[in-house]
């Protein structure tokens, strides 16, 4: 008899709380692990659009249905207008990268106010409102920090570079550089405009090597706005 109550008695304890308690553990390890196993890299571009390489980085981009984040010097925006709606519709992201990409180390205090409130102003004349900036070289002066607060902006930096603005380097080397360093969560700065001899055109055939490799690996493509929720 006495065994027959301690039989129930485990049963209840089984079915009320124990089991439930492995059950939403286990659940909550698959979630966690599910977390971990989303892969995924922010792809983002400096320094354009231009109108020669923007359109061919665009149309690999659509190809691998890849979406990505393009830092706009707002000067080259407002002479390509055209790609910078392209880019829109296509649902990349677009941040500011500058007025005229001058170095802000050298800059004062008014040029650094006029950058920002310059650029800005050429941005919503194309239809765009940027929340992010990434500073040309990534240098700073005292005052940038106070414009980019001023405009509700945040600062973004990068994780990976692969020095693909370089005149003498490959598109192979390139390549190997972005493999060899992203990683689940990378920013990764590549160029699409400026850059010696061509440059940009090594950036896209690189990257036309690197993509179906990161695919392959399982990666995702976020843009920057995903980054922070
Ligand atoms: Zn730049």
């Amino acid at each position: 008899m006495l065994l027959k109550i301690m039989i129930i008695l485990v049963l209840i304890l089984l079915s009320y709380s124990i089991l439930p308690t492995y059950y939403y553990k286990s659940q909550h390890k698959l979630t966690k692990k599910n977390k971990q196993v989303a892969k995924v890299l922010y792809l983002t571009f400096d320094d354009g659009p231009d109108e020669k390489y923007t359109p061919c980085l665009l149309d690999l981009l659509k190809k691998y249905n890849i979406k990505a984040t393009f830092f706009m010097v707002a000067k080259f925006a407002k002479e390509n207008p055209i790609i910078v709606n392209r880019i829109k519709e296509e649902g990349h992201y677009i941040g500011l990268h500058s007025v005229e990409h001058k170095n802000a180390l050298f800059q004062s205090r008014s040029y650094t106010s006029y950058d920002f409130g310059e650029s800005i102003k050429i941005m919503e004349e194309l239809g765009v409102s940027v929340k992010y900036y990434r500073p040309p070289w990534g240098h700073c002066n005292i005052f940038t920090n106070k414009e980019v607060k001023k405009h509700n902006m945040r600062k973004v930096l990068w994780d990976v570079m692969a020095q693909d603005w370089k005149e003498n380097t490959t598109s192979d080397i390139i390549c190997d550089k972005l493999l060899r360093r992203s990683k689940n969560g990378s920013i990764i700065c590549l160029h699409d405009g400026r850059g010696k001899n061509e440059a940009p055109s090594r950036t896209i055939k690189a990257l036309e090597k690197a993509i179906p490799i990161w695919k392959k690996e399982g990666y995702e493509f976020l843009i920057m706005e995903d980054y922070y929720e």
